[in-house]
């Protein structure tokens, strides 16, 4: 088949989150099962051009409506496994930031509509769209004449992101402006637009497509999806694990694998090291990477991180978010010194070391479309304790509850539940020994790579084939 994907973030040229994990890998999954996949996404002007290769010009230039203007848009591009990725570069588009300008709604709206113009050229069999950025790529395929026969699909990796905006960006990208009956008067959904007109709706696990059917998970749009719900599959994600590999990982102290783990406890002492934690080999490392925000618990993380630090637990945060819960957290790490380390940024590297140092890792999410946190923490055998709710519910299975389990996940809300399963974990770590090397060596074991995943998407893409066929 051949398959375009649109994306606003691809790793490795742009990342944000879990969404760059999944549009820089699951492609070349699909490449190797024989299928022909292009990426589009914008040319971001934080992209290092030089280190990947990247010409500054494109190999086509369309000048396309826009309003009552016109915008200039090219399409350099380069191969990489077995995958063609295209820049979509124009000045109203390629930004510092991939997201947080006032006017993204628009930047991607031209993104959406630059990728059509492409397209039309030689369409393909399938058209991936994700999330609210490539969201109106689905309507505006489904009016090209040349794109009639290609089957869309459109991803939810995060409900919570919609790209609510001004109905006036759709006449901008030539669509009509009749309203969807979850819009308010002079509102555009562009989520809700995707997920109303593609063949196939699809999300990023099992357990989240089964949620955001609820009032409690969907974000308004439960209506809207349960109208689609024959048409609404549910993947969990893959990750690539070529790259996030602890025998093979360039940035880590001392490389390691499930049948000699005896390098991880040389980077636990780096990690420990780098990031000024008391350099003790027993006491147990708790990883947080992600973004600080709501989503992501950071209100149960630092209602119980002293606790937690008086039981002995040693805390690395790395992340970027909320600016008030980034003021918590340089508090709570001024006053634990030596067993709290905050890094406020982001830094890819620093993330490696953190997954291979650490003992355990820390996601107590509100929801969780699925969450790749989990799942590379498993691949570098650090133990993670969540919250039992979407991808995560789907990844990990509490020891406690099944002998053949992964890590500690807790249900309720709340941080007595939180500390609870913390308590639990730091029980089993305490008594050490031959029990936690074996729940280490499971994580490691367990095969969290693309393939399966990615023939999962294949049947989906016939399904969206047939689908279209039939309108
Ligand atoms: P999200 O909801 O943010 O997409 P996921 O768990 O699905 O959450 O994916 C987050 C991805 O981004 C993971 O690969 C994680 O390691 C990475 N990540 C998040 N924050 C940072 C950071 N501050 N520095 C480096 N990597 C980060």
């Amino acid at each position: 088949m051949r398959i375009s994907f649109a994306a606003a973030e691809v790793a490795p040229y742009a990342k944000v989150g879990g969404l760059a994990d999944v549009a820089g890998s699951l492609p070349q999954a699909l490449a190797s099962l024989g299928h022909d996949v292009t990426v589009y996404m914008p040319y971001h002007r934080s992209i290092d051009a030089q280190k990947f290769g990247i010409p500054t010009a494109g190999a086509r230039t369309h000048s396309i409506p826009y309003g009552a203007a016109r915008a200039r848009i090219e399409y350099p591009e380069i191969s990489r496994d077995g995958v063609r990725t295209v820049f979509v570069r124009s000045v109203r588009i390629g930004r510092d930031k991939v997201y947080g300008y006032d006017d993204d709604a628009k930047r991607y709206a031209l993104f959406c509509r630059a990728v059509v113009e492409d397209l039309v050229d030689t369409p393909p069999d399938v058209v991936h769209a994700h999330d609210w950025h490539a969201a109106l790529l689905v309507p505006l395929a489904a009016r090209a004449r040349q794109l009639r026969k290609a089957a869309t699909v459109f991803t939810i990796h995060n409900l919570a992101y919609q790209g609510r905006t001004s109905a006036a960006v759709l006449k901008l990208v030539g669509l009509p402006r009749a309203r969807l009956p979850i819009e308010d008067r002079g509102e555009a959904n562009l989520m809700a637009r995707a997920i109303a007109a593609a063949d196939i709706v699809s999300t990023v696990s099992e357990r989240y497509a089964e949620e955001i059917l609820t009032p409690e998970f969907g974000e308004r749009l439960e209506g809207l999806l349960r109208k689609r719900q024959a048409d609404l599959w549910g993947i969990t994600n893959g990750i690539d694990t070529k790259f996030f590999d602890p025998a093979q990982d360039p940035h880590i102290a001392a490389p390691y694998e499930a049948d000699d783990q005896s390098g991880k406890a040389i980077d636990k002492a780096a990690l420990q090291k780098e990031t000024g934690l008391q350099r003790d080999a027993a006491a147990p490392i708790f990883g947080v990477i992600g973004r600080l925000v709501e989503q992501k618990g950071v209100d149960l993380l630092t209602a119980v991180a002293p606790w937690l630090l008086e039981k002995g637990g040693q805390l690395v945060v790395l992340g970027t978010g909320d600016p008030a819960y980034e003021q918590k957290w340089r508090d709570l790490a001024a006053k634990n010194k030596g067993r709290l380390a905050l890094t406020l940024g982001f830094d890819g590297a620093l993330a490696q070391r953190i997954y291979a140092g650490a003992d355990l890792f820390l996601m107590p999410s509100r929801f969780e479309p699925c969450g790749l946190g989990q799942l590379i923490s498993l691949r570098y055998g650090t133990i993670p304790v969540v919250r039992a709710v979407g991808g995560l519910a789907t990844t990990v299975r509490d020891v406690d509850a099944d002998p053949r389990g992964n890590g500690f996940s807790f249900i309720k809300y709340e941080s007595a539940a939180f500390s609870d399963a913390i308590a639990r974990a730091l029980h089993r770590y305490k008594a050490d020994g031959e029990p936690w090397r074996q729940l280490r060596t499971r994580a490691m074991h367990e095969d969290h790579s693309w393939p399966a995943a990615a023939k999962r998407y294949v049947e989906m893409y016939m399904a969206a084939a047939k689908a279209r066929r039939a309108a």
